[in-house]
C-alpha cells in the first residue's frame, strides 16, 4: 500500500520521516490548502480525533511487551488564509508574439494537524517514566487514513464512513494494565 514497497514490518521509535511522507501523500488531496502535521505533548484547542493501534513498547530493563491500544490523539484546526497572487502567462500556439497575462489571486487555507502518542509504563522495573510506544508502519498508514477522512467529513464534505478500526494482528499475554496506560491516566483509553 505505501511507497516503500519493503518488506520492514519492524516496529520503529523513530519513524519521524515515514509519519512525514505518509502525511504528505495521504493530505494531498486537499492541495491548494495547507496542511502541517507537528507532534504536541499537550492537549490543544480544535477538533479532535482518537485512534489506536497495535504498538510495541521496549525498556532499557531489556523487558518488552506489545499493546492492541497503542492510543493516538489528533487536534486539527484552521489557523488563517492566506491570499496569494498567481501570475499566469498564456501564449497562443502558433504566435509566440502574442502573449496573455493572467493575475488571479488564490485562497489558500492553512490548517494545523497535531497529534500526541500516548507511553506505557514498564512492569518489571517499575521506572515512572512512560515508555514510548513504538509504531508499526501499516498502523501509521492506517490511522492518517483514518484522521484524512475525518478531516474530510469535517471541512471537505466527504461522506461519512466508519473508522477503519483493524489492527496488525496480536494476542496480548496480559491483559491491558490500565495503572500503566498514560492515555488510561488521562480517562482517554476508550478501545
Ligand atoms: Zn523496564
Ligand atoms: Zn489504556
Amino acid at each position: 500500500m505505501g511507497l516503500l514497497a519493503d518488506n520492514d514490518d519492524t516496529p520503529y521509535l523513530e519513524l519521524k520521516s515515514y509519519w512525514h511522507e505518509t502525511f504528505e501523500r495521504i493530505f494531498q488531496d486537499f492541495s491548494p490548502d495547507e496542511w502541517s502535521l507537528e507532534p504536541t505533548k499537550t492537549p490543544l484547542e480544535g477538533r479532535t480525533f482518537q485512534d489506536s493501534a497495535k504498538v510495541k513498547f521496549v525498556c532499557e530493563c531489556g523487558n518488552s511487551w506489545t499493546s492492541m491500544r497503542g492510543v493516538v490523539i489528533f487536534w486539527f484546526k484552521k489557523i488563517g488564509t492566506e491570499s496569494r497572487r498567481e501570475v499566469e502567462i498564456q501564449r497562443e500556439e502558433d504566435n509566440d508574439d502574442a502573449e496573455a497575462v493572467r493575475v488571479s489571486n488564490k485562497k489558500i487555507n492553512k490548517y494545523s494537524l497535531r497529534f500526541k502518542l500516548f507511553g506505557q509504563q514498564c512492569r518489571t522495573c517499575k521506572d515512572e517514566d512512560f515508555k514510548l510506544p513504538r509504531w508499526y508502519r501499516e498502523e501509521v498508514d492506517k490511522t492518517l487514513e483514518n484522521v484524512h477522512h475525518k478531516i474530510g467529513e469535517a471541512f471537505y464534505d466527504f461522506e461519512p464512513r466508519e473508522t477503519n478500526t483493524s489492527k496488525r494482528f496480536g494476542r496480548p499475554t496480559q491483559p491491558h494494565d490500565a495503572n500503566r496506560c498514560q492515555a488510561c491516566r488521562d480517562g482517554l483509553c476508550r478501545r
